[in-house]
């Protein structure tokens, strides 16, 4: 993203606008609170032999006080829902063994006795040396393991430098959070309702910490290259979700136009609200089913309000996010049946989980080794098909979940139909071990789709569609394979486009196949929530979109005003272009013209 930053002086204050990727359709006021993942310079000196034992009380006081720590979190975590509770309580029990007679403890202590170091200068040189042994050994399980000790150390550097340690429920209520990144599972655990919105150096639109962030509808600008340096704790800050921007210290005359922006916004989301209950049904009749893409089951709530007909896409991996261990069938079950349930009989698509070597909970049983890059490494339905006791277990726990209402079950990143055909058996084998449990009903099969995220499946999408019995096209993945751009990489955010003729001519290759079968496809990528992109999407024959709940409203308004005849004319029209700017202003003016 371009670091685009435009100063203007106002008086004794300076106004500070900085430029990312908006991802959110909804702006915030508020104060900045910087999350430093560093520690900064760490102080480095030698104590003499006779101080040596007072630096090693200072030490142990240190572990003894990021002990309590730990027990104090471990308390707080009854307050969280069951599952994150026990989530956090796996990963804080995992630290605080860390936290008596390990390896690195002694190593310390070590060099404060033998070296005459620093207590903070001891720390850090062990904890580089064990991160670097268990580096070479190329191992995701290990690798994940270094994260836990760099993050003990950091919580003892903490203590002995008399820094506190940052955990988001601490953090006052509409702070705006400016960190230099944030993991998806960072996201997960944010109350939206203390923080107002979030602001990052890394990250790009479409990846998975824009996707949680819209989820949770906090107004958010990411890839907002080198504002750390330019913003303090405690500065007013505005997010323009709407148009990637952020802006530091606004003058008189800015902050009042944007609390007149976010009024309006209240009031055009509470005229929103009145078609909860309509149809999306174009003005000649014709119905587009609208459903919501969640994560959490803590987003059905919202999915209900904003009148989704049904769940389109459940993220199933963010289950097995903030935890170090995979989540067992009971747990995995236990969260399905709420989320099937709470959606009472409306139908439910369960992905199952979109997982790689780099953020699959690591265990003795299961072991990976790190892709050097996980995006065309081992992942989703690939990972699934290899880790095949992982995947049974999640089979398992969703066809017991299955009796509880009406659910699909979709395979992420498919890319050849011997994928599906193996899924198949696997799924078989599952169901009869089942049923010979009496587990599960004999006679109900849910329906199996894959989904249509790599260019190669988008062109054989004739022959996979044959083997199940619904597509769903997720066009963020489908344009990252399309244009090879990470669609995490806020250094290239600004080549990544769905709108690109390739991923259009991908789209509509996949829809024909789909619509010759005679059977469902849906678009659940970012695009189906976004109402400038519902004409084309109409206009190439969708008739199904799943998106995240929040855009649901006004994507219903605008295909509630659309034709569809101009709307098809204007989509063949579209496919015809090779130039992508050609595209972006014929879309832009069929919908100025709405
Ligand atoms: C997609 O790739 O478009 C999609 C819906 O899946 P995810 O965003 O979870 O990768
Ligand atoms: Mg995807």
């Amino acid at each position: 993203m371009k670091n685009n930053s435009l100063t203007q002086k106002q008086g004794p204050k300076t106004q500070t606008v900085f430029i990312g990727s908006g991802i959110s359709m909804s702006t915030a006021i508020g104060k900045a609170r910087v999350i430093n993942s560093g520690l900064g310079q760490v102080p480095k000196y030698h104590v003499s032999d006779t101080d040596v034992p007072d630096e090693l009380k200072r030490f142990r006081n240190a572990v003894a006080k990021a002990q309590k720590q730990i027990a104090r979190l471990k308390a707080k975590t009854s307050s969280l829902t069951d599952t994150t509770a026990e989530e956090l309580e796996l990963l804080l029990d995992a630290h605080a063994a860390m936290l008596v007679s390990t390896r690195m403890l002694l190593g310390i202590e070590k060099n404060i006795a033998e070296l005459n170091l620093n207590a903070e200068a001891a720390l850090e040189i062990v904890v580089e040396e064990i991160a670097r042994g268990f580096e070479k050994v190329k191992d995701a399980y290990l690798a994940a393991r270094v994260q836990d000790i760099k993050d003990v150390g950091s919580r003892i550097l903490r203590q002995l430098m008399k820094t506190p340690y940052q955990i988001y429920s601490k953090i006052p209520k509409g702070s705006i959070i400016v960190a230099q990144e944030l993991s998806p599972a960072d996201t997960a655990l944010m109350d939206p309702g203390s923080i107002a919105g979030l602001i990052t150096e890394q990250g790009g639109s479409d990846g998975h910490t824009a996707i949680m962030a819209r989820s949770l509808n906090i107004p958010a600008v990411l890839g907002v290259t080198k504002i750390l340096s330019k913003i303090s704790d405690g500065d007013t800050i505005i997010v323009d979700g709407d148009n990637g921007r952020v802006i530091v210290s606004p003058d008189h005359d800015t902050l009042e136009e944007f609390k007149r922006k976010i009024e309006a916004r209240r009031r055009l989301n509470r005229q929103l609200t009145r078609l909860r209950s309509l149809p999306a049904v174009t003005q000649d009749g014709v119905l587009v089913g609208m459903q919501a893409n969640i994560e959490l089951a803590r987003d059905v709530e919202e999915a209900i309000h904003a009148g989704a007909e049904g769940i389109g896409l459940l993220r199933t991996e963010f289950m097995f996010l903030n935890r170090s261990s995979a989540p067992t069938e009971e747990d995995q079950y236990q969260t399905l049946k709420t989320i099937i349930t709470e959606m009472s009989g409306r139908p439910v698509t369960i992905r199952t989980f979109d997982l790689s070597t780099d953020n699959l909970p690591q265990s003795k049983n299961i072991r990976t080794k790190k892709s050097s890059n996980p995006l065309l490494g081992l992942r989703a339905v690939r990972l699934s098909l290899r880790q095949q006791r992982l995947f049974e277990i999640q089979l398992s726990a969703i066809l017991r979940a299955s009796i509880h209402g009406e659910i699909r079950i979709l395979l992420p990143m498919v890319s050849s139909i011997h994928q599906v055909r193996e899924v198949k058996k696997i799924l078989r084998r599952v169901r009869s071990r089942l049923q010979k449990q009496d587990k599960i009903a004999t006679d109900k099969v849910p329906p199996l789709g894959a989904m249509i995220e790599v260019p190669g499946a988008a062109l054989i999408a004739d022959s996979i569609i044959q083997e199940v019995d619904f597509l769903a096209i997720g066009t963020n993945d489908l344009t990252m394979y399309t244009l090879a751009i990470d669609r995490e990489d806020e250094q290239v955010s600004n080549l990544f486009n769905p709108l690109h003729p390739a991923v259009l001519q991908l789209i509509q290759i996949t829809l024909q196949a789909a619509h010759r079968s005679k059977k469902p496809v849906s678009i659940c990528g970012e695009i189906a929530g976004d109402p400038r992109f519902a004409p084309l999407l109409i206009g190439l024959g969708v008739r199904e979109l799943s998106m995240t709940s929040q855009n649901l409203p006004r994507v219903k308004q605008r295909i509630r005003a659309l034709k569809t005849g101009p709307a098809t004319r204007r989509a063949m029209a579209i496919l015809d272009q090779t130039d992508e700017d050609q595209v972006q202003r014929l879309l832009d003016d069929f919908n100025d013209g709405i």
